[in-house]
């Protein structure tokens, strides 16, 4: 029953069309649940949260004085409300008045309630707001009613947020105060690549999802109506069709639930919702949309739970009209000269679909800085922030957005001043770029005179050019999962053969390192579905190719083909956590070897290399490093299993840190132990293309990085830049210290101190 209503209004609170509707739906369904006279939320201005003389305002109420809302407002350090913010703790007082932090705030009526419980509304361990219920008599809220406040208070928390962003993109140049200085705030997500762009943003959405389906205003309303009665046509067939072949396996009763749906098409209320918001200038599939929604709503306030579910059906209904939309929308997406995708997640394939040169950067809900399209939006330097878990999606196609790949941050059609500091900030970085491409012929040399090699990474065909202009040694970690990921089955043997010799022939003579197949985790591919509950603690990399060494032997006997008479070819083998794999691994190397030779080819020995991305291979770094020819760390997945974060999950991607102490002390372990075994130890994970990653890294004394082509150029600079003998010392008291932030602030007073500021964007920089 409590699970019921905290659903209910959860889910009145998802739905609302603004942040004000949203509160007052809070309010009334919080004061019917627990039967209380007054209930009323009270929030901090975004803008304020975090500071200690943040106020909190009255946003919305029920029982008090109407004049009230808006104009009550008070600081953390009064009254009962403010207290409940300051300490983050549920405050239930039987005679509020006795209390000493009470504050009589004179007329609104609050003086009559004795009864006080608050609960404080926190969003990752900040406080937003404040939920109060209130009653006349002296008496104690029960455990269960405290507990569904606090319960509720914590669902909230990012309902509200969505519902601000939500407002503030809405109205960019708003009525209130309030609201314009939050559409002068950014919206937040995570670094991705770094850059900075305007552009205009297309919204990606997957076909069929209802909630994805962004805003965008028709022309002709006339032809919006007429596509929405071919889309209803179509699934009214659909439906005769599923009764029909239906009507054999269940009784008629059954079957009626088809008329049902057929009736809900037709129903007046609903066609009339979609026609009146056609009419009005929406799109076809937004009236949709809305009027789905409005129904749904409808429904799920229900009290009976047959009702109830009949909104899951509106939805479904909905869906299906959609994916008919769809259909004869005829997916020919328009793409802006500086186009920025947009969507909750963004893909590899939507990258691809971008024409070329017109992509000016990436915006994504879901993900991190080491998921693949930020890796892919690195190697095509364009700047991405992921994460943006509050992103508006909805709202923002078509709009022109800037990107700040450094910090992560989105801003909205940014006006005034803060659009000229925005534009000052584009031209600094295109005058960095130009500086930095004259870097590309001179060579990677400390001016202590120490050489580093610079390779780059690589996996589309797309990105191999932009890898050549950078001036890179060669190819460090060529990703052979991203043309699997492509296609609809298995590549052949010849055709990876093709692909592969394409890869060794741009590079020839210089090195090129190709991976062997590391899917599963999150590079799914679609004709070999894995469904686990822990796919990176599965059945990923090296462990599924040694389980199907079919898969494994022809690929290595493609990258062998491929290799003849290049002899350029390196292979590295992903995802060991261990000498038994290494072992099978190389004899299966061996064999394909040995089966091309019988088969007349002239195979010669090809250098082996392995991924060190395992905590358990660093502990074995020894035995692992005499079997091999080469190591290669893998920084991102190395950070991932060492401080237990996921990788892609915006909501820890704070504590996914590579320049963690432990991280770094793993290197430190790495590099003594390829010493030891006398061999070579290169770094192909994301750190590498960090500027400050490539300076800790070069003063453990790894002389060989592997980076994404847009990262390249800036760390040539850092090298010609900071002498050995200096980054060593910087390494070694990195190690020292506790903190990753420790961490980066020394490194980034090192770069600063060699004028290289400009290579590490910060918040406090704009
Ligand atoms: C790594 O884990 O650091 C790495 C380079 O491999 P991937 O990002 O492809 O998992
Ligand atoms: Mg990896």
């Amino acid at each position: 029953m409590i699970l019921d209503t905290l659903r209910q209004i959860v889910g009145h609170v998802g739905r609302a069309r603004d942040l004000d509707a949203a509160l007052k739906a809070i309010v009334h369904g919080v004061r019917d649940a627990l039967e209380v006279a007054v209930s009323s939320v009270y929030l901090l201005p975004r803008t304020q949260v975090g500071r200690p003389d943040a106020r909190l305002v009255l946003m919305a109420n029920e029982g008090l004085a109407a004049e009230a809302v808006g104009h009550v407002s008070m600081g953390l350090d009064e009254g009962l409300v403010g207290l409940v913010a300051q300490r983050a703790e549920p405050l239930n007082l039987d005679n509020a008045p006795l209390h000493p932090r009470y504050k009589h705030i004179a007329n609104i009526g609050e003086e009559a309630y004795h009864a006080f419980l608050g609960a404080p509304i926190l969003l990752r361990g900040e406080v937003l707001g404040v939920l109060v219920v209130q009653d006349r008599e002296p008496r104690h809220f029960s455990d269960d009613q405290e507990s569904f406040l606090v319960t509720l208070a914590a669902q909230l928390a990012s309902s509200i947020i969505q519902a601000e962003i939500s407002e503030a993109v809405m109205v960019p140049t708003g009525t209130s105060s309030r609201q314009l200085s939050r559409a002068a705030e950014p919206l937040r997500g995570v670094p991705g690549a770094s850059g900075v762009a305007f552009g205009v943003a297309v919204v990606m959405y997957p076909l069929a999802d209802l909630e994805g389906v962004p805003d965008r205003v028709c022309d002709d309303p006339q032809q919006e109506l007429q596509r929405l009665r071919v889309a209803r046509e179509a699934v009214r067939k659909d439906f005769a069709l599923l009764r029909q072949s239906m009507a054999s396996r269940v009784t008629e009763e059954e079957c009626a639930l088809f008329d049902a749906f057929a009736m809900m098409l037709d129903s007046e209320s609903l066609l009339q919702g979609m026609e009146r918001r056609i009419l009005a200038g929406q799109w076809a599939p937004s009236a949709l949309r809305d009027t789905v929604r409005e129904y749904a709503a409808v429904f799920a306030g229900m009290d009976d739970d047959y009702l109830r579910q009949r909104g899951d059906d509106v939805r479904d209904l909905g869906s299906r009209i959609l994916e008919h939309l769809q259909d004869v929308e005829g997916l020919e997406l328009d793409y802006p000269p500086r186009t920025i995708l947009v969507g909750r997640e963004i893909t590899v394939t939507h990258l691809a679909s971008v024409p070329e040169g017109r992509l000016a950067g990436i915006v994504s809900a879901r993900g991190s800085s080491s998921s693949h399209v930020a890796l892919l939006a690195r190697a095509l330097g364009v700047p991405a922030v992921m994460g943006a878990t509050d992103l508006p999606v909805e709202r923002l196609d078509g709009r022109e957005l800037f990107l700040d790949g450094y910090r992560g941050a989105v801003h909205v059609e940014p006006q005034g001043v803060l659009r000229e500091a925005l534009e000052r900030l584009v031209g600094e970085e295109a005058q960095l770029s130009a500086e930095l491409a004259t870097l590309r012929d001179e060579p990677a040399i400390t001016p202590d005179g120490v050489s580093v090699h610079l390779y780059v990474n690589v996996g589309l065909l797309a990105d191999m050019a932009p890898a050549d202009n950078v001036g890179a040694e060669g190819i460090g970690l060529y990703r052979t999962e991203i043309p699997f990921q492509v296609r609809d089955n298995f590549p052949g043997e010849d055709e990876q053969a093709r692909v592969y010799r394409e890869v060794l022939a741009a590079y020839a003579p210089r090195p090129a390192v190709l991976r062997t197949l590391d899917v599963g985790g999150d590079k799914p591919l679609s004709y070999f579905p894995i469904i686990e509950d822990n796919p990176f603690l599965g059945w990923r990399g090296m462990r599924l190719t040694l389980d199907h060494p079919d898969i494994f032997l022809t690929q290595v006997r493609a990258m062998l083909t491929a290799n003849v008479g290049l002899d350029n070819l390196r292979i590295l083998l992903p995802m060991i956590s261990g000498v038994g794999e290494l072992d099978e691994a190389l004899e299966l190397i061996a064999r394909a070897r040995d089966e091309l030779r019988e088969e007349g080819l002239p195979i010669g020995e090809v250098p082996v290399g392995v991924m060190i991305e395992v905590p358990s291979a660093v502990y074995q770094i020894d035995a692992l490093a005499k079997r091999v020819d080469f190591l290669s760390v893998g920084t991102n997945d190395l950070t991932q299993y060492l401080l237990a974060v996921d990788r892609n999950n915006a909501r820890v991607a704070p504590l996914y840190d590579s320049l963690h102490p432990s991280v770094l002390r793993a290197l430190a372990e790495i590099v003594a132990g390829g010493r030891r075994a006398n061999c070579p130890v290169s770094v192909c994970g994301e750190l590498a293309g960090d500027p400050l990653g490539a300076l800790v890294l070069l003063g453990f004394g790894i002389g060989s990085l592997s980076m994404s082509a847009g990262s390249l150029p800036r760390i040539k600079r850092v090298i010609r830049s900071v002498p050995l003998e200096h980054a060593s010392r910087l390494a070694h008291a990195a190690l020292d210290c506790e903190r990753g932030e420790d961490v980066r602030q020394l490194l980034r007073d090192a770069l600063r101190s060699y004028g290289l500021g400009s290579l590490v964007r910060s918040d406090a920089d704009v």
